[in-house]
């Protein structure tokens, strides 16, 4: 009885827990269970809200696609695999625990793109975070992650403010997070 009874407290204590790491964490349950937070599976590795139209979601297949191709092409191939979780409205993007940014990589494991960030430059952006992080043990500087990822993506708003000759700082467009 006594045993049925610490069974019962333990299985509270790790419910408790994990609505905790849930509440603290909502980006990583999310992506972790797009399911749970509503979404819906779009293609392999790409989730996103329901009662999206065909061609919304033929804009998300293409963008995933074209971004995994940028960084494939750019580091001889993928050795992750993020999941995507993109979404159209804010809606959505709050509920998944999303900010201001247009995306964002989370936890080395999945990349949140938002309605403003629905396009390859940023979907590539943030998977070049991943994939260099997959593929190093040791950390960088974040500036060097933040100008590979920029060079991956071939962003056309960094290289627009680029004068030859004149010194330029590197923006973040997006908040990142190292890794
Ligand atoms: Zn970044």
């Amino acid at each position: 009885m006594r045993f049925r009874w610490i069974a019962a407290g333990l299985v509270v204590l790790l419910a408790v827990a994990v609505g905790g790491l849930a509440l603290a964490y909502p980006s990583a349950a999310a992506t972790t269970c797009p399911g749970c937070y509503g979404l819906t599976r779009v293609h392999d590795g790409l989730w996103s809200e329901r009662g999206l139209t065909t061609a919304q979601k033929d804009q998300l297949t293409t963008l995933a696609a074209d971004a995994r191709r940028r960084v494939a092409e750019f580091y001889g191939g993928r050795e992750s695999d993020p999941r995507l979780v993109a979404c159209f409205t804010d809606d959505c993007y709050d509920r998944v625990g999303g900010g201001g940014e247009k995306g964002i990589a989370v936890l080395n494991r999945a990349v949140m793109l938002s309605p403003r960030g629905l396009d390859a430059v940023i979907a590539s952006h943030e998977m070049s975070h991943v994939e260099l992080h997959e593929r190093l043990d040791a950390e960088v500087p974040q500036w060097f992650d933040e100008g590979l990822a920029v060079v991956v993506s071939a962003d056309p708003a960094t290289w627009a403010n680029t004068a030859p000759g004149r010194a330029t700082t590197l923006p973040c467009p997006r908040r990142c997070r190292p890794g």
